[in-house]
């Protein structure tokens, strides 16, 4: 069986999807992080390290990759997921 892999926008390692966080962009322009996998939606992947998060917004990756803006309130709740090991 082929497990599914995505590759994390900061370090760009390759890892399964469960051990990613997803961020999408949704239809009508917000950005969220999608904890189920399942948000439709133009996604990038990090993985859920406080480093590669860092980093990610450091280099603009995910506002890159999803070509909008992350907001200042989005990075806070991605940081406390990625903070609090939350993997729902
Ligand atoms: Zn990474």
């Amino acid at each position: 069986m082929k497990i599914p892999v995505r590759q994390c926008a900061a370090c760009r390692g390759r890892f399964e999807k469960r051990e990613l966080l997803r961020i999408v962009r949704t239809p009508d322009g917000r950005i969220v992080p999608d904890e189920k996998g399942k948000t439709p939606g133009r996604g990038v992947y990090i993985c859920r390290k406080e480093e590669c998060l860092n980093k990610a917004l450091r280099q603009n990756a995910l506002s890159r990759a999803l070509e909008a803006p992350v907001p200042p309130d989005t990075e806070e709740t991605l940081r406390r997921i990625i903070t609090e090991g939350n993997d729902g």
